[in-house]
């Protein structure tokens, strides 16, 4: 894909995009829809999923390979306009400020909203320098059915409401000066990867060489039934 971007020469032009952090631990529809409603809501012109090397705030143990959470994550990504990215492991970056500072520096001419879903958002006072990473771009948080309220409540939020803004106004995100926060609502997904690592927790073998068999995909996740 990122040949295709460049070669089409849509650098030269302003693009919109979201920055999705995460472990994809595995990648899921969950990712997959909340990305396709956030890129409709924001008017987007894609979402890049930057898969984390090693999230600070989550345990190593069930820590699947990189290489096979990158491969789960570019399955998931097919046929929309979602960029998987490295960019974390290739820039060194441990945190998200010094990745988002990263982005904004090397992508003058686009602009970026940070994203994440509503559990993160309850935590998001454990990230370091959070209120930094709010001064540097807007943040979109997902709904996220069982935090939506938790993350109304979130210590982050004591500082962050002041500068929330209605969701009716979401796609003029790229006008607003930061900090900048906007809570979007739709219809939920309840899939989440504790989950699926608990039904199928040897799910990254499959995934293990995915240069092996360039074209047999790798079999999907196992998906919960709704
Ligand atoms: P885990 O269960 O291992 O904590 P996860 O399912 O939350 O994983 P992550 O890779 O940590 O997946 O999530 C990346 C981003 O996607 C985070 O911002 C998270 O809040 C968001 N997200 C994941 N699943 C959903 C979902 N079902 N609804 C809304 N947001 C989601």
């Amino acid at each position: 894909m990122a040949g295709a971007w460049q070669r089409s020469g849509s650098r030269l032009r302003t693009r919109r995009i979201g920055l999705m952090g995460g472990s994809f631990n595995p990648a899921h529809r969950g990712h997959r829809h909340v990305t396709l409603e956030a890129i409709r809501a924001l008017a987007l012109d894609e979402m890049w999923w930057l898969v984390s090397p090693g999230n600070p705030l989550k345990p190593r143990a069930g820590m699947a390979p990189f290489a096979a959470r990158l491969a789960s994550a570019r399955a998931m990504a097919r046929r929309a306009p979602i960029r998987v990215t490295d960019l974390e492991a290739r820039w060194r970056t441990r945190y998200t400020i010094d990745t988002v500072r990263e982005v904004v520096r090397r992508y003058p001419r686009h602009r970026f909203v940070w994203i994440m879903g509503a559990d993160n958002l309850a935590q998001f006072h454990e990230w370091d320098q959070w209120r930094a990473i709010a001064r540097t771009i807007p943040i979109a948080v997902l709904t996220r059915p069982g935090y939506d309220d938790d993350a109304l409540a979130a210590p982050a939020m004591g500082w962050l409401r002041r500068y929330r803004r209605p969701a009716r106004q979401a796609t003029n995100w790229a006008e607003w000066s930061v900090p900048a926060l906007v809570l979007l609502r739709f219809r939920p997904d309840r899939t989440s990867a504790t989950q699926l690592r608990a039904v199928d927790p040897d799910w990254h073998v499959r995934f293990a060489n995915p240069f092996a068999l360039p074209s047999t995909p790798a079999a999907p996740v196992r998906q919960p039934q709704e």
